[in-house]
């Protein structure tokens, strides 16, 4: 790095989210300067798929003016208001009644916030309240998932389910507990099918249930599809047996679709792709494309009413963010939904999707890939250690690798682990899927000659 350059001023000013601090005072950030449909350029000029669509979130690519209109628009007409104390504007307005409108199953209001975390701590709150309004102060614990993401605000990161956000931070808190991740390559037993390690995860659920007390447990939260725990994909019934689950024992069910939303999965929600029914519903990302941060909730009858009754009997509902409903974030969204809508995103990412899981299951037998899972533009490529290798690997080693690889060939992936997750923008071609197949390809041949 030059002294001064724009590489070191990074390293001697800013601290990044998850990147190891100590090694990026060595290696430097990779400075991304623009960015054009699916692909992004580095200030070197060189040019990448965002094979991530930069944190699963950028629908409609990286240079939609369209919603750069709708900012501009937004911003010279009202640039800002809030909606504390009965205020409101055309925006927020327009936004809460399509998102109802849009619901996989009957919601009653929405609730807005600024980030995936946000969202899912302000639902913790909520639930807490709705409990103390119906007079059962009790029920206040939730269960969430090992490997689950769920964000890393203090109540967020202890429902989500990974060690990196808990070690050293003290998390999680009282009242947060973890089920079985249903991943089935890596979980499920040998000679288990699908089918019966779903009914265990189930079974597992109900058994946490039981033990801690039925009248304890308030909620259940959970992905569609886990994203950031690796692309983790439910095995064939897992939804039906957990909502059966829930049922039993009144337990309200929260489906995070801060990935999976509008349009992910090939339809508008995971939750229509796996017909679960949610109380509440987590959205962000895909909302705005990520191009202003932007997030909300929507809650059906059932949570809203206990909840509107305990704002009455305090004389106020002590929650709310100065930015929330933000009407520059919120035209920008009702813009992207347009967008998707307009250009039939939802279809393209069916049908590309459809193209991307072909073009990775070809590698499914090639001795460093363990398999390949996905569902409509979501995918992952779980790479093994070579025979011998035993446990001089360590593990996210070769997924680390692999990433380098990539980069070098002009791809944005990202490991969880040794999980490659791929997750482009819903406006992806069908030759610039074919493009990012061909990558992946010759990736893992540098990549065999490499490691093995
Ligand atoms: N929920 C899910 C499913 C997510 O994937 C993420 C972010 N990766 C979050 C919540 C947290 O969102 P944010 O980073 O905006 O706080």
């Amino acid at each position: 790095m030059r002294p001064n350059s724009i590489e070191a001023r990074d390293v001697a000013y800013h601290l990044h989210g998850y990147t190891n601090p100590r090694a990026h005072e060595e290696q430097g950030p990779m400075v991304i300067e623009r960015g054009e449909g699916v692909y992004v350029f580095d200030n070197q000029g060189k040019r990448y798929i965002e094979g991530m669509a930069g944190l699963w979130s950028v629908a409609v690519g990286f240079n939609e003016s369209r919603l750069v209109d709708a900012a501009q628009n937004q911003m010279r007409a009202l640039p800002y208001y809030h909606s504390f104390s009965h205020k409101s504007h055309g925006p927020a307005i327009d936004l809460a009644e399509r998102l109802i409108d849009m619901a996989p199953v009957q919601m009653s209001k929405v609730f807005f916030t600024n980030s995936g975390s946000e969202a899912n701590d302000t639902i913790l709150k909520m639930i807490w309240y709705r409990s103390n309004a119906l007079g059962k102060p009790e029920k206040k614990k939730v269960i969430s998932r090992l490997r689950g993401y769920h964000g890393v605000t203090i109540a967020s990161a202890s429902m989500t389910g990974l060690p990196n956000n808990h070690r050293s931070f003290d998390l999680p808190i009282e009242g947060v507990l973890h089920t079985t991740c249903p991943h089935y390559w890596k979980e499920g037993r040998d000679g288990e099918s699908e089918e019966a390690f779903a009914t265990r995860c189930a079974e597992d659920l109900d058994a946490m249930i039981q033990s801690e007390g039925p009248d304890t447990i308030a909620a259940f939260i959970a992905e569609p599809i886990m994203g950031a725990g690796g692309v983790v994909v439910p095995p064939a019934t897992y939804w039906q047996k957990i909502q059966g689950v829930l049922a039993k024992y009144d337990i309200l069910l929260i489906a995070d679709e801060v990935i999976c939303g509008f349009g992910r999965t090939g339809k508008m929600f995971g939750s229509n792709t796996y017909d679960i029914k949610p109380d509440i519903m987590t959205m962000s990302k895909q909302l705005t494309s990520s191009y202003f941060p932007f997030s909300a909730f929507m809650m059906n009858e059932r949570v809203y009413e206990p909840i509107a009754d305990e704002g009455n009997r305090i004389g106020i509902l002590g929650h709310g963010y100065t930015a929330s409903a933000h009407p520059v974030g919120a035209a920008v969204a009702l813009e992207n939904l347009k967008i998707i809508e307009e250009r039939d995103l939802v279809g393209n990412a069916a049908e590309r999707g459809a193209e991307l899981q072909a073009g990775l299951a070809r590698f499914a037998d090639h001795p460093l890939v363990g398999e390949t899972r996905g569902v409509g533009l979501i995918a992952a490529l779980e790479l093994v250690a070579p025979e011998g290798a035993g446990d001089a690997r360590a593990p996210g080693a070769l997924g680390l690798h692999m990433n380098r690889i990539f980069h070098k060939n002009g791809l944005i992936s990202r490991n969880v682990m040794d999980a490659m997750a791929f997750c482009p923008p819903l406006i992806i071609t069908q030759q610039q899927v074919s493009d990012m197949v061909d990558i992946v390809e010759k990736s893992l041949e540098t990549f065999a000659s490499e490691v093995a």
